[in-house]
């Protein structure tokens, strides 16, 4: 690539269903490598099949890109808008000779199929309708549409040096004149509904894209795209393809293996950041680091160290990353993340400092944001312990002990210390070891028997709450 080029990456999702994880990666990836030269990263949405693209898909993949924190500098462009231009570069290139029309009915081309394989051949185009010098074309059919094929180089090889898989080289014999304009052109000498292969070239070209990273499921149209480019005298971009991401059981990454849609781990409760970090390494390593920031990533992605083979889909290590990033994100800035999920849940809990107090208390248990909210649920709705937990843990031995510890906690300051100064006396009047007393209260208080320590449970609930949970016993007396 020309040095003085200012590097422009580009993710261009096609608009057919949610932005999986594969894109996001691949969103990331671009977006990394551009921050890190000081470049720009531009959103193309490749929506010209009419059939499958939604606008709800576009709004979709907007909306996963900004919760992922994958700003762009330009777009979102729209190819559908860019027709024109697309045709504008046909017939430009009909008129250098780069591009022919081709009268070829589905029909001839089958049958042209068919005998290439009865003689053993690989299908191909033969060419019937490719100018040559001194060749002389059939007269066009009448009442045919053409389409209009690229005339691809007929010898030689196209090389580049893959960013992903290094040098790679495919003879041009073994290229088909590749259609870039479909034969529905409606009027005569017109040009049809350019082809996808076609509207990327011309995007990457007149959007100066210097760096294209993308799957590896387009590296078969990468020679093509370059031939086509250097029809046009267009300045090669490097390309870069990156392996897919397997399942745990090795097949490629689908629904079948769980939520493959970056807004449902929103949903779920993941952190933006840690989502980062994770796919961040699925195919990309720095040295052994697992954990860093997304301004690490930025100084570090220089599109080296890009792993040839595929990667595996982790779901336990994404829940061992997230869970690192909300034991590190400030409690004040979790409580509102939280309060929204209560919210969703009809749980009206305001994001104050209890709110944040309560994610410090439990945030060093949970992976997912899900998780805490189940935690602080309890502090705000009442819970209703299971009677078989009751019947376990809130036995008569331990009934005296409870009423006189509420008594107490009537009283006490409403503070850590003071609360497990009280429940320490009252270890000691009814003679219990602590694990009798903290179960049966916990079980009646939060309805589970494991939590943090006790007394900053109870701190994390009002008096009032705790004395009523705690009600309950005196009626088995
Ligand atoms: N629209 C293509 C896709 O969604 C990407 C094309 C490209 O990156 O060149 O797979």
């Amino acid at each position: 690539m020309n040095p003085a080029r200012k590097v422009r990456t580009r993710i261009a999702p096609s608009p057919t269903g949610f932005l999986h994880l594969g894109t996001a990666r691949t969103a990331l990836f671009n977006w990394a490598f551009a921050r890190h030269f000081g470049g720009e990263f531009i959103l193309r949405i490749e929506d010209t099949d009419l059939a499958r693209s939604t606008q709800e898909a576009v709004d979709q993949i907007i909306a996963a890109m900004q919760w992922l924190g994958l700003d762009c500098d330009e777009g979102p462009y729209f190819q559908m808008q860019r027709i024109d231009r697309y045709r504008e570069v046909i017939a430009q290139m009909l008129d250098a000779g780069t591009a022919y029309r081709c009268w070829c009915t589905p029909a001839e081309l089958d049958a042209m199929r068919e005998a290439q394989r009865a003689r053993g051949e690989k299908p191909r185009y033969d060419g019937r309708w490719r100018p040559e010098p001194g060749k002389r074309l059939p007269a066009p059919p009448a009442g045919v549409e053409p389409v209009v094929r690229f005339r691809n180089p007929a010898d030689g090889v196209v090389r580049w040096d893959d960013l992903v898989k290094g040098p790679i080289a495919i003879r041009n014999q073994e290229l088909d004149d590749l259609v870039i304009a479909r034969a529905d052109a409606h009027e005569p000498g017109g040009v049809g509904t350019p082809t996808y292969n076609f509207c990327v070239v011309v995007d990457d070209w007149d959007m100066r894209i210097t760096h294209v990273i993308r799957g590896d499921d387009h590296v078969n149209n990468t020679p093509r795209q370059i031939n086509i480019l250097r029809a046009l005298g267009a300045e090669l971009p490097v390309y870069g393809h990156v392996p897919m991401i397997l399942g745990p059981d090795g097949d490629k990454l689908s629904k079948r293996h769980g939520a493959v849609s970056i807004t449902q781990y929103d949903d779920d409760g993941y952190l933006p950041d840690a989502m980062v970090n994770y796919l961040a390494r699925l195919g990309w390593s720095h040295g052994d680091d697992e954990l860093f920031t997304r301004a690490q990533l930025v100084a570090w992605f220089d599109g080296s160290h890009l792993a040839r083979h595929a990667a595996q889909w982790d779901a336990a290590k994404l829940d061992w990353v997230n869970a690192h990033y909300l034991k590190h994100t400030d409690d004040a800035m979790l409580a509102p993340m939280v309060a929204e999920r209560l919210a969703s849940r009809g749980i009206a809990a305001p994001a104050d400092g209890r709110l944040a107090r309560l994610c410090a208390l439990y945030k060093d248990r949970c992976a997912t944001l899900v998780e805490l909210a189940d935690w602080i649920g309890m502090h705000f709705v009442s819970v209703q312990p299971s009677p078989g937990l009751v019947a376990a843990h809130v036995s008569d031995a331990v009934l005296p002990a409870l009423v006189a510890l509420r008594e107490r906690l009537a009283e006490v300051e409403w503070e850590r210390s003071a609360i497990a100064a009280a429940i320490k006396r009252t270890l000691g009047e009814h003679g219990l070891k602590m694990p009798q007393l903290a179960q049966a209260v916990r079980v009646l208080v939060c309805g589970r028997v494991q939590t943090p320590s006790l007394d900053a449970v109870l701190e994390g609930f009002t008096r009032e709450q705790v004395l009523q949970r705690l009600a309950g016993v005196r009626l088995r007396i």
